[in-house]
């Protein structure tokens, strides 16, 4: 961190910045200019308040040097992570990984057939959803226990593992105990008990950014999950809430790069939400492809006009089939597999 002072700071206002800096037990080292004097702060600068020293009489600015964040900083850690779900599916590494499956689970028969479609086109993964958080108390709320038993079942029969969200810290231990993976919806992205609380239990959590949520807010918010103890987190954009009304949210695909670059977590991107639009959501896909995404979660009905939620954003088996090709000739020409 640099304390740039006001070029008419007196002495007794630098040594109060210095005395600030060494309260918080680090170093500082005051270089006077002939216009004026900048502090310094050597050591972990997150111990310091950057709100206070800049309260302080004679503080012009204060310029951070380390973000934020520190687990998920990449500086903290020069290899990518790479999160397993299962003895098969591996996000972060080479391979660019499919999760596919409906929104809701909805019954038996709906997920067996929905889970087979997805595994002979190609998915590594299953998601669905048996605890769903609704806009509307009225609306399906989801199987619950019983969503996660068929999910359960699911596995056993194709072998995918599964994704699946967790709306309470209170249903995290029932959760991790079915699902290989779980999610962490938007709409608790700042939800922090639940963000530790999941970072407490040794399942990976796929954690979506908040619709109004900027990267730093993100990263910051990941470290509730990475602090308690838990290092495999998968980040995943979404789309967020904008002025455009021509999706029912915007999905910015350049925090791809931007997150490769200040992160080491992996990146994964779900159009179906990002979108609305079932019609979009290929495109979208091989967008995130080639922008470097490590996965992809898309919804996938077997009958999307009948699906209980989010039937409009859903692709069918066939259409994710033909997705799968698609993407992994784009994966051949970046290098990476699919
Ligand atoms: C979902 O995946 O079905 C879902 C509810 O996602 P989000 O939290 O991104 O809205
Ligand atoms: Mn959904």
């Amino acid at each position: 961190m640099i304390i740039v002072m006001e070029p008419d700071a007196t002495q007794s206002q630098v040594d109060e910045v210095i005395e600030k800096v060494r309260e918080a037990e680090l170093k500082d080292h005051a270089l006077v200019g002939t216009d004026l004097t900048v502090v310094a702060v050597i050591g972990d600068e997150r111990k310091l308040n950057m709100g206070m020293i800049e309260q302080l009489a004679g503080v012009d600015r204060v310029v951070p040097i380390l973000a934020p964040y520190k687990m998920s900083a990449r500086e903290s850690k020069p290899d990518r992570t790479t999160v397993r779900l299962d003895d098969d599916c591996v996000i972060g590494g080479n391979a660019v990984v499919m999760i596919a499956g409906p929104c809701s689970v909805e019954s038996e028969e709906q997920i067996m057939d929905a889970a087979r479609k997805c595994k002979a086109a190609g998915a590594h993964a299953l998601r669905g959803g048996a605890f769903k958080p609704r806009t509307n108390p009225y609306s399906f709320q989801g199987l619950g226990e019983q969503g996660l038993k068929l999910l359960a079942q699911a596995r056993e029969e194709t072998g995918l593992a599964i994704v699946t969200e967790v709306l309470t810290p209170a249903e995290v231990e029932l959760v991790s105990e079915y699902a290989d993976c779980l999610q962490i919806g938007t709409r608790n992205a700042q939800n922090f008990k639940l963000l530790e609380a999941a970072g407490k239990q040794p399942k990976p959590v796929l954690y979506k950014r908040g619709m109004s949520m900027t990267l730093d807010e993100f990263l910051q918010a990941c470290e509730y999950v990475l602090a308690a103890g838990n290092p495999n987190v998968i980040l995943c954009e979404r789309g967020i809430r904008t002025f455009e009304d021509h999706t029912r949210n915007t999905l910015s695909l350049s925090v791809v790069p931007e997150l490769h670059e200040r992160s080491h977590l992996p990146v994964v991107i779900d159009p179906s939400q990002g979108t609305g639009y079932a019609r979009l959501v290929p495109a979208m896909c091989r967008a995130a492809v080639a922008c470097g995404a490590d996965g992809l979660i898309v919804e996938v009905h077997p009958d999307p006009e009948h699906a209980m939620t989010d039937g409009a954003q859903s692709i069918t088996p066939d259409a994710l089939k033909e997705t799968m090709q698609a993407l992994s000739r784009i994966a051949a020409a970046i290098d990476r597999a699919m």
